[in-house]
Formats: C-alpha cells, structure tokens, sequence
C-alpha cells in the first residue's frame, strides 16, 4: 500500500513509518516539524515539510500522489496547554484533520487510521475500559480528539470513509535498537521524567497525587510499548476498507502505579532515584487500563512487551544512548 503519514516524524509516528515500512509498505510523511524530528525519520522516506492548515499544500499533493491510505497522528498533544489555549487545539487537531479529510474526500482516498485518545472515556466508574463504555472527554485535548471521531463517523456515513480510531493508552519505550525513541519539549510524562533523574539532569521526580483511591495511593496507568502501539496502526490499516468503522483500545490491560514506575526504574538503572511527593496534578484521573480484547479478537494483535520492566528498560537505552533526545531543538526546561 502507498500510504500517506502525517506526523511521521514524532514518537508514535516515526515508529510507525518504521514498522509500515518494515511491512512492505510505501510510506510519505507529511510533518511541519514544529514538534517533529527530521532525524527520526530514514533518509530514504520522502518527507514533505508542511502544516495540514495549508489546504493548497494538501490538495497538490492529493493530486499528485495516489495514496491507498493515510495514518493520522498530526496534532498536539499536552493537554495542560489545551486548557490553557484551547482554540489551539480545535484549530489544529479539529480544524486542519478536517482539510485533511476534505482533500482525502476529494480524491477518493477512503481508508484512515486516527490517533485517538483513552481520554475520550473522562472519568468512568469502572476498569477496564471498553470501546462502548460512553465518553465523556474532560479536556479541551480529548474533546478535540472525540470531536474528530464523530467527524469520522459522519463521514464513514456520507462517503464510505474507512476509519480506525486508536484510542490510545499511555506510550512508552524506544525502538529496539534505541535510534528512535521519546523526545518530547517539554517533557510532561512520567517514565522519560523518571530516566532523567537516573541520566543526572534531574535532581528527583515528582509524585503527583499520593490520596488517590488505588492501591498505594498513586495513579494507575496502562503503558504500551511504542513498538506495539506501531503494530497495531500496520494491523489496523491492512485490514481496513471502505466505509467500515472501527474503534480500538490500544493498551495492554495491566495498570502501573506512578510508585511502581519509580520502583521498576531503579531497578533497571540502578539508581536511587529519588522521589518527592507533590499534590495532584489538576486533570489526572485514578485509573486508566483497557480491555483490548476487541482489537486482539478482530486484528490478531496483541502487546509483545507485556512487563513494565522491558518497558522502561527499552526508554533507558535509548534515554542513555540519547541524554540530549535527537539534541535537534533548544531545550525550554
Ligand atoms: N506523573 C508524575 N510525575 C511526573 C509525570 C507524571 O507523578 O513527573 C504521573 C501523572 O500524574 C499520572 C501518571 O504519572 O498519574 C502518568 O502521567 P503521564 O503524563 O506520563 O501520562 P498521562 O496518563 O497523563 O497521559
């Protein structure tokens, strides 16, 4: 297939042009870069440098390009920041997926998989998630992101658009051979913060949240190996075809503790690590993890990185082999 990635050049992206391309497939990347690595990307994968708000932009290349299909991870993606701007993130995660779909629709491109969030659940009662559990997306970020969804349903509806949307759980982990891997300015999530504290340019981590109703009282996640999550996009876009609707849980059903996280990366380091405990970070949620029974059933996928501890030993060697990231941006903290 020839397919088209926009966003091709950050984390999950950059993983996933790999793993399309390790599939047989034919992959362009369409990046602005404002986020992205140019370096994370190989050198023979064309890459054109521009932003999905430039419709002129999307519509030569639609033209240009006969494309089987396209994976969607262009957005952004700190969700204190939506709360803060969040016309930011209608603008580009809403606004420019739609000229993305105008000029797919235009075209006759009719197969898309969607990086979506496990935020779009808000707050529910019960663990683990499952795809018909309602939604109620609490941020600006997760309400951009389900606002997308119901776009791609309409759409499925009206011009047998195919649609896979990965509601995604918490990515984590380097490629295998630790050249790519997770570089984020700033950096907001827990494992990366925790490895910086073992690489020395951390003096400790910060807990945020110890009263939480979980077992010790910190934040329960699901954290899926990037590698997997990539495999998951190659399975979803394979087996897509027009009109069909599918949505996903793609996490690997066991839920860690910020605790454990910390436990876990002091063994693997050999660090002490040392952690402060703060007070909760405004928009967290106790416990997220999926029930991917849905996925595993209908696309025969399911996580190869099952202990959190190959986990974050995947985000140490690239983290160690990397302390400076792709060392391609000036750092703003
Ligand atoms: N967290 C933390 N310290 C940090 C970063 C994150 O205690 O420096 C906690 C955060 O409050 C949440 C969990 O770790 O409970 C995972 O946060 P992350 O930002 O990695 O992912 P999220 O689940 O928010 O998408």
């Amino acid at each position: 297939m020839k397919v088209l990635v926009t966003g091709g050049c950050g984390y999950i992206g950059s993983h996933t042009v790999r793993a399309l391309t390790a599939a047989g497939h034919q992959v362009v990347v369409l990046d602005s870069l404002v986020t992205g690595h140019r370096v994370a990307l190989d050198e023979r994968v064309p890459l054109i440098v521009g932003d999905l708000c430039d419709r002129q932009l999307l519509g030569e290349l639609f033209q240009s390009e006969r494309f089987d299909a396209v994976v969607h991870f262009a957005a952004f993606i700190e969700v204190g920041e939506s709360v803060r701007d969040p016309l930011k993130f209608y603008e580009n995660n809403v606004a420019n997926t739609i000229n993305l779909l105008q000029a797919m629709q235009v075209s006759g491109v009719r197969k898309l998989v969607f990086s979506s969030t496990c935020a779009v659940y808000g707050t529910p009662d019960t663990m683990p998630l499952v795809e018909t559990m309602a939604c109620n997306p609490a941020s600006p970020y997760a309400r951009a992101k389900y606002a997308v969804e119901w776009a791609l349903d309409d759409s499925s509806a009206a011009w047998q658009l195919g649609y896979a949307a990965l509601r995604y759980f918490n990515a984590a982990g380097a490629a295998s051979d630790a050249t790519i891997g997770e570089d984020h300015d700033p950096e907001s999530h827990l494992i990366p913060n925790v490895l910086k504290v073992a690489l020395g340019q951390r003096e400790n981590v910060k807990i945020f949240g110890t009263d939480y109703e979980t077992p010790d009282g910190t934040c329960l996640r699901d954290y899926i190996h990037v590698e997997d999550l990539a495999a998951a996009h190659v399975a979803a876009v394979e087996a897509l075809q027009p009109g069909e609707r599918r949505i996903y849980n793609t996490g690997t059903g066991v839920g860690a503790s910020v605790r454990e996280v910390i436990d876990v990366s002091r063994q693997v380091t050999g660090h002490a690590i040392p952690a402060i405990e703060e007070s909760r970070r405004p928009g967290d949620v106790p416990r997220l993890f999926a029930d991917s029974s849905k996925i595993q059933r209908e696309l025969g996928w399911s996580p190869k990185y099952k202990e959190l501890r190959e986990i974050v030993a995947s985000a140490w060697r690239w983290h160690q082999s990397h302390p400076e990231g792709y060392g391609d941006r000036r750092r703003s903290s």
